[in-house]
């Protein structure tokens, strides 16, 4: 259909994701059977609550600033003070020495990615995305008018299949999209991992006489099981773009907030900074919501309690593992990303949904062959669900 408007726009607005529809389904699903009967893991909103203190800091802060400070404007790239405590909070973790003007507060980490991508490209740029991957890094990347280059997963490990990386960089590469712990595998990069990836980075930009940009999106840094570390990037390769956000880590994502985390250490920090500020400043994103800027940054070292994601993680792989599905163990997140019983993922999807089971095909990830199980739901749900597993695995027997 042709319309006056801008068509791409159109289709974004129309179509819902995959993952949105089944969202949907199951609420309709639940209101004919019963909640208890659907088992839902079609999405990933935080199941634990924010800790105490995050209510408990926003209302100190409404009884105790004057209204007119609270709710106003902050500087376009977030008050001065936020971002300061923020550096205090990270250069303690990480031993680093950032000031507030290495910090550039956003909406969410996807306000964050969306400023990183249209600061840094021009048109005709390509962005390298990792499968599997959170599909709007190709909305976000064709917003900012650059090309997305998939490199196919490595389906063994979920790290990264560097003869496919080394394949797609090009002179056209701008950046890179790292997204560890990742949506939808669960898997976080080892180190070996990103020093390797830093090598061949590091010796393309200077091959192309430019350099290559690394956006770390970070929205699940903190959910990692014992054991698992997650690199800092910024040490390993000093073209690192940083964004963070709080909607997993404290439960937040309807309050929006995040940052980007500009090291001085980037090529021409100063410009880098600004065509980030600028990219706000285009998109109209400029000052992130003052109140929660505030509350964020004084909760910056707590989490909700993120223990559940654990056990849920633990009850479902055994499980899942018992009945014969090969699964890669998650070092983090709140997904699972096993390997369907059939080459087609949709069809596995929808024999999954026909025993309530509601799980989002691989192919949206990218990633053919596979499931996306988000765990982010009470461990009694998924007690309740194992059964159906096992149905659905006889059927394949
Ligand atoms: N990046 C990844 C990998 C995500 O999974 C999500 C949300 O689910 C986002 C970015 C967006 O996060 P936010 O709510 O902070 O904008």
């Amino acid at each position: 259909m042709s319309t006056f408007l801008n068509e791409t726009m159109v289709a974004l607005g129309t179509q819902r994701s995959v993952i949105r529809e089944l969202f949907e389904y199951g609420k309709q699903q639940a209101a004919k059977i019963g909640a208890e009967n659907v088992f839902d893991f079609s999405i990933g909103n935080p199941s634990v609550p924010s800790p105490a203190i995050v209510n408990e800091t926003a209302l100190e802060f409404i009884a105790n600033t004057d209204p007119v400070l609270l709710h106003g404007y902050t500087s376009a790239q977030g008050d001065v003070n936020v971002r300061l405590t923020l550096a205090e909070s990270v250069n303690k973790r990480f031993h680093t020495s950032y000031c507030a003007d290495n910090f550039y507060m956003t909406t969410g980490a996807a306000g964050a990615l969306c400023c990183c991508l249209n600061g840094l490209c021009n048109p005709g740029d390509e962005v390298i995305i990792f499968a599997p991957y959170f599909p709007e890094y190709v909305v976000f990347t064709q917003g900012a008018h650059a090309k997305p280059v998939i490199v196919p997963a490595d389906t063994q490990a979920f790290q990264i299949d560097f003869a496919a990386f080394e394949k797609a960089l090009s002179p056209a590469t701008k950046a890179v999209i790292v997204n560890s712990p990742n949506n939808p595998s669960g898997a976080v990069y080892s180190e070996s991992t990103i020093q390797k990836l830093a090598e061949i980075l590091d010796a393309k930009s200077k091959e192309y006489q430019h350099p290559i940009f690394v956006i770390a999106d970070e929205p699940y840094r903190e959910i990692v099981f014992s054991g698992t570390t997650v690199p800092f990037l910024p040490h390993y390769y000093k073209n690192t773009l940083v964004c963070y956000s709080w909607s997993k880590s404290l439960s937040l994502p309807g309050e929006r907030m995040g940052y980007v985390l500009v090291p001085d250490a980037v090529d021409d920090f100063s410009l880098t900074y600004a065509a980030i500020a600028g990219a706000g400043r285009s998109l109209g994103y400029v000052n992130a919501p003052s109140l929660f800027q505030r509350v964020c940054a004084a909760c910056a070292d707590v989490t909700s309690d993120l223990s559940i994601y654990e056990t849920n993680k633990n009850l479902l792989l055994d499980g899942l593992r018992s009945m014969g599905y090969h699964v890669v163990e998650p070092g983090g997140t709140f997904y699972m990303f096993p390997r369907t019983l059939e080459e087609d993922d949709v069809a596995f999807a929808e024999r999954a949904k026909a025993k309530n089971l509601l799980i989002v095909p691989g192919c949206g990830f990218g990633c053919p062959g596979h499931v996306r199980i988000s765990y982010c739901v009470p461990t009694e749900r998924i007690k309740k669900a194992l059964p159906f597993f096992e149905e659905l695995a006889k059927e394949y027997r």
